[in-house]
């Protein structure tokens, strides 16, 4: 049985579509966070190429964000991880500036949801064997990278896990099939990249109802994929 795991990035408002689609599916997701770019209430999407307007949008897709006070009807019953306080990156920040803005976001979602939260991935895909000894020490299982790999056991330490690769990949489903034969496949991505184009997320809906009932895979969370990592034993050699 194929274990298939997902996660998403940013916390933008898109991420809500994706969470009514997990939800009728039935499907597994862990959502990486950045809580203190959020605002209490949601920041709803809206398109604007020209103003002058200096928030960040994706092509002119001012993609929003979640609200603090509507976290847990979104994520409550997903996974969720820090994604740094203000999506802080390894290289732009010193290494201690880093690290607490990945404990900050940690703490604070621990704080809301009332559970443990001991995933990670990586602001810009940015990582370095200093900041992930300092992650692993502080208690983080895995820090997510973006170099998609064939084989996700492979991984020699869970705190670079790379996944298999982006959901929008133009072979998804070839490289889906061919990770039947390691047992692991991991996709990724941000739920902005589909914007507000319902063919996106239609086949965005295919492709998890599709994974459902494949009866040759099962949903996990991404952090159940951490001891199926051969390296995954590399994380208590750092903790001494
Ligand atoms: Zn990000």
């Amino acid at each position: 049985m194929m274990k298939v795991a997902q996660c998403w990035d940013d916390g933008t408002a898109t991420d809500a579509r994706v969470v009514e689609i997990l939800r009728k599916y039935k499907a597994k997701a862990t959502f990486n966070l950045c809580p203190g770019v959020m605002e209490e209430k949601r920041i709803v999407p809206f398109w604007n190429s020209f103003s002058e307007e200096k928030s960040w949008s994706n092509k002119g897709f001012h993609c929003g964000r979640i609200g603090i006070n509507e976290l847990i009807d979104v994520y409550g019953d997903f996974q969720v991880a820090s994604h740094c306080w203000k999506h802080e990156s390894v290289g732009r920040e010193a290494n201690e500036v880093f690290f607490q803005a990945a404990m900050d976001a940690r703490k604070f979602l621990e704080d809301i949801f009332q559970r443990e939260c001991r995933g990670f991935a990586w602001p810009n895909g940015a990582h370095s064997p200093e900041t992930e000894r300092m992650l692993s020490n502080a208690g983080f299982r895995y820090g997510r990278t973006v170099e998609n790999v064939n084989d996700v056991t492979l991984c020699d330490d869970p705190m670079h896990l790379a996944p298999t690769c982006h959901f929008m990949d133009g072979n998804f489903l070839q490289k889906y099939q061919d990770a039947k034969k390691t047992g692991v496949f991991y996709f990724w991505g941000h739920t902005y990249e589909m914007f507000e184009y319902d063919m996106f997320w239609k086949r965005y809906e295919e492709m998890i109802k599709f994974i459902t009932e494949d009866t040759e895979a099962e949903w996990v969370d991404v952090i159940d994929l951490v001891p199926l990592c051969k390296g995954a034993g590399n994380i208590s050699k750092k903790n001494i």
